[in-house]
């Protein structure tokens, strides 16, 4: 098909040219005098999208999965209380990990389309006295449906209970793209993943431990050794890692970190926030709702839910066999209910047009209600208004 493959899944997300070229690299020999000025600066610079001072970054050559791993591993031991709210496919997987790994996991189920409830969050903090929960997972941004929870909020609960309770947040599709606090909310472990809003290829899991987290090192009790932090610690310090290093990811991080920092965090939240919100007019417009409910809407997807006698899938496969487009699907309990477009990372106006214009089109062929141009007219009205 000519013309290029437009994506438009929430990860992996597109990668500029210029990461692109940064990643076209030679090897190098990892253990040089000259690696630590590739390493550390790019340790120190991850802490200024992940917002913390007091914080610690990791690159490891892993995912976002990876990234799970490491904040238990690190800090829990098998048989200690975790505390989530499944409402999505991504807490669903964390929790399961959870639980294989041997911890106990405390699930409570939220409707898919709605956050962490942090009124029932505040009260089963409150009630756990004896401080046996030992972490709350926070997935701070749903990606299989669009769903952002609060996660000043869940610190509050736990400030507010005197709770001491770990907290972990899932940010592999919200840091580098929705505002984000590690010091100011608290946070214990972040996690985040290379291919979303850092704009890369996988491959690279970073994440941000407090110095409460970290100082539980010592008394983890999970056997651990590639995700060992203490064996990151120990190398990084000097600038260098405890095992070969993926260099191209290194590099394209540099151009990622380069990029994000020159535009200002803050105007990368905005710009998320203002491509979200053309798309979710696009949405309205043609008489869909989203599956976020109110308030918890994410500006990195948006999943659209289509009429009960639709198949979304239908709409997924004929937006990329006709038009070429790639549209997110529907993961587990909301598949064929749902397709997901993903406004994350190298995005600007124009290109949302397209992929809103894609998705009429696929909704047309497939006998959607919906008036020609409308969600593209209503889009570019926002954009054109609101430009920033
Ligand atoms: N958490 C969230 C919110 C995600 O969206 C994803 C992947 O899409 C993951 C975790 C898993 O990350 P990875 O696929 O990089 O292992």
């Amino acid at each position: 098909m000519a013309g290029r493959n437009h994506l438009y899944i929430p990860g992996p997300t597109n990668v500029p040219q210029s990461v692109l070229n940064a990643m076209n690299v030679a090897m190098e020999d990892h253990r040089s005098p000259a690696f630590p000025k590739l390493l550390k600066p790019l340790l120190e610079d991850l802490k200024k999208v992940f917002r913390t001072e007091t914080g610690q970054c990791f690159i490891f050559p892993a995912t976002g999965t990876a990234g799970w791993e490491v904040a238990f591993t690190n800090t829990l031991s098998p048989g200690d209380k975790v505390l989530i709210y499944r409402f999505g496919q991504f807490g669903h997987l964390w929790a399961n990990m959870a639980k294989r790994l041997g911890l106990d996991v405390e699930l409570h189920e939220v409707t898919w389309g709605k956050g962490i409830p942090l009124e029932h969050l505040t009260a089963r903090l409150q009630e756990d006295t004896q401080h046996e929960i030992k972490a709350v997972l926070a997935t701070h941004n749903e990606t299989s449906t669009g769903v952002t929870s609060d996660i000043a909020g869940v610190r509050k609960a736990l400030n507010s209970t005197n709770h001491p309770a770990l907290l972990f947040v899932d940010g592999v599709s919200s840091i580098a793209s929705i505002d984000f606090r590690m010091d100011e909310w608290g946070v214990d472990a972040a996690i985040s993943g290379s291919q979303k809003g850092f704009m890369m290829p996988a491959g690279g899991a970073f994440l941000c431990f407090s110095q409460k987290a970290l100082a539980m090192i010592d008394t983890a009790g999970f056997p651990r050794c590639f995700l060992d932090l203490k064996d990151q610690m120990t190398n990084n310090k000097d600038g260098y890692t405890p095992y070969t290093p993926s260099i191209p990811i290194l590099y394209g991080l540099r151009e990622a970190l380069n990029l994000l920092l020159a535009e200002g965090m803050e105007n990368v939240y905005a710009r998320h926030y203002h491509l979200a919100e053309g798309t979710r007019r696009a949405v309205a417009a043609w008489g869909l709702n989203i599956c976020a409910q109110a308030g918890f809407e994410s500006n990195t997807v948006t999943a659209v839910v289509v009429p009960a006698d639709k198949d979304a899938r239908q709409v997924i496969a004929t937006a990329f066999n006709k038009y070429n487009l790639s549209l997110g699907g529907g993961l587990s309990e909301v598949m064929g209910k749902v397709f997901r477009i993903g406004h994350i990372g190298d995005m600007n106006e124009i290109s949302m047009l397209g992929a809103i214009a894609g998705a009429e089109m696929a909704m047309l062929d497939h006998g959607f209600a919906i008036k020609p141009g409308s969600g593209v007219g209503a889009a570019l009205e926002y954009y054109r208004l609101n430009a920033q």
